[in-house]
């Protein structure tokens, strides 16, 4: 396991302070490793810089760049197991959630193979006589990626990969929680022969590390998921310096039951909708709104279900809740599940740390169930990234939509219906950039994804996901002897 930082290419002591990968489940130290400096900074940007403009990789056929993203994708698949007890160890969750999180890296490294294979630039405005225009992308430079510690392979993947097919450089600060796993994608991009220098993965805090890469006058792209705080704070940077963003943010999903839903496939779209990952998902479906007809119905199967779960050591086979990443963030689920109490809220499950036997020693949360409070509250209005739902019962549609899009956040939602038109009719309506109905959190790797509002800017994924990383230029071919109007 890498415990070095890797800089351009090379594998060495980081200049900053020693930190610790610490197991949420039982506080156990995985291993220590070390951070990058500023020094570290700066030098593995101009190492960037330099990697990108003058080796062979932004001149090379689409077809050889392709190549070495399909040999990651195939190591990742044949270190599937490792790379999952790897981000399990590193962030707590369960391990069917880390081997699709991984198998997912894998698949958009070889889905961004392919379509970079396939990118085309254009001729255009073929009507004139005189001169013919094309349009090409060429890449923006080196690249900032920044990522959060809850799903790391794939966030991590869905930046570098496209972000290298397209000729830039990439200079990764994971979140300090899951540094492991990003250093081993660093030996993994290495092994399957991407030239030196175009990678750079730095540990260290995003106060400091963070903070002087974004900053720093040869980076040309800040790529960012994470919250919507240090989002706005890096568009901040990002406008002063001029320079291109794709912000990936919080959110605050509204998942809406019409009363036609099956009610039973919707209690189990809902029940994972909020609790897998323990709730530390940006598409979480945080806040539902149920058709009163049907209220008590499906909160009696919804509770159910929810006790249902089992909620222990995340590398135990059959659990579908692990734990939170650290104290720090549990008491913070905790402490919104205290104030929704307060501003007259009913805990009906949950609301509690698990402390005894399996589950003394690690940070773990009952799935948690809220209702009687409105929209208003500030737990429907403020992100918890934990296992909580508040529940809401509707009974005029019209009402209901203003409530669902009453939110600073638009990533994401679900519904549930049998009456498709209905469906699609809200689906259009809902202010976010995903909308999931009767089914909920599938991905497509060609489909982009991003966030309305608060909530982001661009998109990642998809052919569009490749092309943000590149920049878009024109050029003019004169094809006879003609001069410029001026000139005659
Ligand atoms: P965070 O606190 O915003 O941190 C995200 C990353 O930014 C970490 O690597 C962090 O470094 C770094 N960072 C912090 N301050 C920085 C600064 N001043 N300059 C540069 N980098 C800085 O978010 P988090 O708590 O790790 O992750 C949870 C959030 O991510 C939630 O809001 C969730 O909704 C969002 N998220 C969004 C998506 C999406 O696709 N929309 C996906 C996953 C998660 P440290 O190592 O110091 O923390």
């Amino acid at each position: 396991m890498a415990k070095d930082l890797y800089l351009a290419g090379e594998w060495r002591q980081g200049r900053g302070p020693v930190a610790q990968s610490i197991f949420p489940a039982d506080g156990t130290v995985n291993a220590e490793f070390s951070t990058a400096s500023v020094d570290d900074v700066n030098e593995a940007i101009e190492q960037a810089d330099l990697a990108w403009r003058s080796s062979a990789w932004c001149e090379s056929l689409p077809h050889q760049r392709a190549q070495v993203l399909y040999k990651v994708a195939d190591i990742i698949t044949e270190r599937a197991e490792a790379l999952s007890q790897l981000q399990t160890r590193d962030n707590g969750k369960p391990h069917a959630e880390t081997m699709a999180l991984v198998m997912s890296a894998a698949a958009t490294a070889r889905y961004v193979a392919a379509a970079c294979e396939t990118m085309d630039g254009e001729l255009t405005s073929q009507r004139a006589a005189d001169f013919m225009t094309m349009s090409v992308y060429e890449p923006v430079g080196v690249v900032a990626a920044i990522t959060p510690w809850n799903s790391p392979i794939a966030s991590e993947v869905q930046k570098l990969a496209p972000a290298l097919a397209g000729g830039n450089a990439v200079i990764l600060k994971p979140a300090q929680e899951t540094s492991l796993i990003a250093l081993e994608l660093a030996r993994i991009f290495e092994e399957a022969g991407l030239p030196k220098g175009l990678l750079s993965v730095l540990p260290g805090s995003g106060s400091v590390v963070g903070d002087a890469i974004v900053n720093h006058p040869l980076v040309r792209k800040i790529s960012f998921t994470g919250g919507t705080t240090t989002g706005r704070r890096l568009a901040h940077i990002a406008a002063e310096r001029l320079i291109t963003t794709s912000l990936e943010l919080g959110g605050k999903s509204p998942t809406i039951v019409l009363a036609d839903a099956d009610l039973d496939l919707a209690v189990k779209g809902v029940v994972y909708g909020i609790f897998s990952s323990a709730g530390q998902a940006c598409i979480a479906g945080s806040r539902l709104f149920v058709a009163e007809e049907i209220y008590q119905e499906f909160m009696d199967k919804l509770v159910a279900a929810t006790k249902g779960l089992r909620i222990g050591h995340p590398e135990k086979p059959g659990m579908h809740l692990g734990s939170l990443i650290n104290e720090k963030h549990l008491n913070s689920v905790d402490g919104y599940v205290q104030l929704a109490k307060s501003e007259g809220g009913t805990v009906v499950c949950g609301g509690e740390r698990m402390v005894e036997g399996e589950h003394a020693q690690g940070c773990f949360y009952l799935p948690t169930i809220i209702t009687g409070l409105n929209n208003t509250a500030r737990v429907c209005q403020e992100e918890i990234f934990g296992p909580v739902l508040v529940v809401m019962p509707f009974a005029d549609e019209a009402a209901l939509l203003a409530e669902a899009n009453d939110s600073i956040y638009g990533l994401a939602a679900g519904i549930w219906t049998e009456n498709y038109r209905k469906a699609m009719q809200l689906a259009r309506a809902l202010e976010v950039g995903t909308v999931w109905i009767n089914t909920y959190k599938k991905f497509s790797i060609s489909t982009p994804f991003g966030g309305f509002k608060e909530s982001g800017i661009g998109r990642e994924k998809g052919r569009l996901g490749i092309l943000s990383y590149m920049q878009q230029k024109s050029i003019y071919l004169g094809l006879n002897e003609t001069p410029n109007t001026w000139c005659d």
